[in-house]
């Protein structure tokens, strides 16, 4: 059977009514910013594939090292055992951090990742003999699709079927920070899923300042943001603040293999030291800091270079240029960019509008991948799309905005 037919057959996909969407296109191989399916088609892949994609597709350097790691460990235990790849990791990784976050908790994922953070965030105070059970969060949050992470995230589509069963968070700015709360989880300047809302870094500053002075940890969520999506290495970099807690996943590994990671300040950690081992953080994954995952994640912090930012660069000055021309379409709202990421909205109804539906397909078929956010529009590249290839992504949407009168 073909992957078509073995697809149909066998398949359930994530974020996809089968009823009624397109049968997916099979990706045979890719390199650079460009998908190639089994038919020898190319589609330039405008948003990382979900975000994830850094440097590029099949980026040599991070496949090698994968595979010289692959044939040396590929996964041991990670309690009572360690391993260079995990502790290198972690010390580049704290290297590179805003300063002071010390601590680095592998796990598998982005929502594994804001787990792992709000567990430690309510343990870190019960440890301390001050319970706090509340967490607060932003209106339009996105943390992930675990239950914790959607308690975390807004209440919407996503969460509906769930509702009953997700814990209550007070919701910012509606709810005032108070010392009552654990934490504060925010998406740094950057609410993603929510539909790429940019937010000013002054409020993200007022909100580190509300927290300290409360005495409330605030965790930053830069599963998007991170490693150079908004211009420098974190958006926290970006605001000048330094968090008590980051979540790091999708591009952490050069966007090659899952892992997530959840750094802290020295000072939670400690409050976890004892000898009642009640205070132990009592979490972990099976592939808790994979090696391989361990190996691509420090090449690809390797390729985090001075042209890595020159490329970084280079893409937001085009975005700017591109979003100058689309802005004076009349259907076309609230044009925005930050870093590599550029954004505008379409005057729709939101998520379900089908209107994103229909751009993902008259782009499809002109060689573009884009997926928007329903009526939000957005192109977030990886690092190596070169300006020849944002003209082709802009292009499209420019023919499809005129297509719509
Ligand atoms: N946090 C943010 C800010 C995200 O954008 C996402 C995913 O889009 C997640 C968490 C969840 O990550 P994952 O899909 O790897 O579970």
């Amino acid at each position: 059977m073909s992957v078509r037919e073995l697809d149909r057959q066998y398949l359930w996909h994530p974020y996809t009514q089968h009823k009624i969407a397109p049968a997916p296109i099979p990706i045979a191989r890719a390199e650079g910013a460009v998908l190639i399916d089994v038919d020898g088609r190319e589609i330039i892949d405008a948003i990382s594939s979900w975000w994830v994609t850094l440097h590029g597709h099949a980026q040599p350097e991070i496949a090698e090292a994968i595979g010289r790691q692959a044939r040396l460990l590929e996964q041991v235990i990670f309690a009572g055992m360690t391993h260079e790849p995990a502790a290198a990791l972690a010390a580049a990784l704290v290297e590179k951090l805003p300063r002071g976050l010390t601590r680095v908790f592998f796990s598998d994922n982005g929502s594994t990742a804001v787990e792992v953070a709000i567990k430690i965030a309510l343990q870190y105070w019960q440890n301390r003999g001050q319970p706090r059970a509340r967490i607060a969060a932003l209106e339009h949050a996105y943390h992930g699709d675990t239950f914790g992470a959607m308690s975390a995230s807004a209440r919407g589509l996503f969460t509906e079927p769930f509702g009953s069963q997700l814990f209550e968070v007070v919701r910012l700015p509606e709810q005032p920070i108070t010392d009552q709360l654990a934490a504060v989880i925010v998406e740094p300047l950057l609410q993603g899923a929510g539909g790429m809302r940019m937010w000013s870094e002054a409020t993200l500053r007022e909100i580190r300042d509300q927290t300290a002075e409360k005495g409330v940890l605030l965790i930053a969520d830069e599963v998007l943001t991170g490693f150079g999506r908004t211009g420098p290495l974190f958006a926290c970099e970006k605001a000048g603040i330094v968090p008590d807690i980051i979540c790091l996943s999708k591009g952490l590994t050069g966007g090659f293999l899952p892992l997530g990671a959840t750094a802290a300040r020295e000072e939670i950690f400690e409050a976890f030291l004892s000898t009642d081992r009640r205070h132990t953080l009592f979490h972990g994954h099976s592939f808790t800091a994979n090696p391989i995952a361990c190996a691509a994640a420090q090449a690809s912090l390797a390729l985090l270079n001075d042209a890595s930012a020159a490329r970084r660069a280079a893409i937001e000055r085009a975005h700017r240029s591109h979003l100058a021309k689309i802005a004076a379409h009349p259907c076309v709202t609230a044009p925005r960019v930050l870093g590599t990421v550029a954004a505008f909205n379409l005057g729709g109804v939101g998520y379900l509008d089908p209107v994103g539906a229909d751009l993902t397909h008259f782009a499809l078929e002109r060689g573009v991948l884009l997926r928007p956010l329903g009526d939000v529009v957005y192109v977030l590249p990886p690092y190596c799309t070169t300006d020849a290839q944002l003209d082709q992504i802009y292009g499209v949407i420019t023919e499809f905005l005129d297509a719509r009168g």
